[in-house]
């Protein structure tokens, strides 16, 4: 069995840019591509399958018609959706609910909890994550008297930095920043403050009283383990295990064998080049190691993110 290569899927944005043409090297549909959707069975973006035995074939109909690749995991879709995202201008400020909270609000939907690892950024770039209100009072006095510069808690950000992204954080990406998101497959987004930015000649739809439902106060900011298993050729380093994901980091320098033991593993090449048993690989590439794969050795000179269940 190989690894299953994904073709991704491209969105232009109004705040997106150019670099993930110019750095990441894909043929992106124009100057305003602002999401790279490189692992999803999501209906608004399907890979398809790039080798092998199902190729041509959408991520999609592999959970459905083919659930051993994910060791018969239960669910009517695939539960992760991997994007980089090039923030060029600042995102809307928004949050999301919970899977109790999205059941009862949304349809039977699902809510999200999303990470960030940040990819690269510019030197002074920013991040908005979390607020400053006390209590939930406070958020709803500062959200409805629009006390934004109080409210928001803006954090300048690096290279390698990681956020996660719990149901009820405040969040926004701004610009100059490139982002690989690992998150739950669903879109359900409160949009809280868009800077009265116009689209169109209009102001985008806020959903405000939503929002104020599912603010959790005070915020509570996550903080990444150092520990790192290190060993001859690499580094790896757990950023989060949560109930919906596990996200780790690898950084390949020579040959490192380890064992995918999992119903699937996401993987992401951020860096480098080389081959993952044999296989030529470099940055950019996106695929799914299917279920309980067993051994797979890396070698080369790459930073990886994966992601399982
Ligand atoms: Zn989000």
């Amino acid at each position: 069995m190989e690894p299953i290569f994904l073709k991704p899927v491209f969105k232009e944005m109004i705040w997106g840019g150019n670099r993930l043409g110019v750095d990441f090297g894909y043929d992106i549909p124009g100057d305003d591509t602002g999401e790279c959707w490189a692992i999803s069975a999501h209906p608004n973006g399907d890979c398809i399958v790039e080798n092998g035995e199902y190729a041509g074939k959408h991520l999609s109909e592999l959970w459905d018609a083919h659930r051993e690749l994910f060791g018969h995991v239960e669910g009517d879709r695939y539960p992760l959706l991997i994007k980089l995202i090039d923030a060029k201008a600042d995102l809307s400020i928004q949050v999301h609910p919970n899977d109790a909270y999205a059941k009862e609000h949304e349809n039977g939907s699902l809510g999200k909890t999303e990470c960030w690892y940040i990819v690269d950024c510019d030197e002074d770039a920013q991040i908005v994550i979390g607020h400053h209100a006390k209590n939930h009072e406070e958020v709803k006095e500062m959200i409805l008297n629009k006390r934004w510069k109080d409210f928001i808690r803006v954090i300048p950000i690096k290279k390698g930095d990681f956020f996660q992204i719990n149901p009820g954080c405040l969040h926004a990406i701004k610009g100059g920043t490139l982002i690989l998101e690992t998150q739950q497959n669903s879109d359900i987004t409160y949009r809280v403050y868009d800077y009265d930015r116009l689209s169109n000649g209009k102001p985008r739809e806020l959903h405000v009283e939503k929002s104020i439902d599912v603010i959790e106060a005070p915020f509570v900011p996550y903080e990444v383990s150092e520990t790192k298993e290190t060993g001859d050729g690499y580094e790896k380093q757990n950023l989060i295990t949560c109930d919906f994901y596990a996200v780790n980091k690898i950084d390949v320098h020579g040959s490192a064998t380890f064992t995918q033991d999992k119903p699937f593993l996401n993987v992401s090449i951020l860096e480098g080049n080389g081959t993952i048993n044999g296989i030529s690989i470099k940055k950019g590439d996106h695929f799914i190691l299917p279920d309980r794969y067993g051994d797979y050795t890396l070698e080369g000179n790459m930073k990886i993110i994966t992601s399982s269940l």
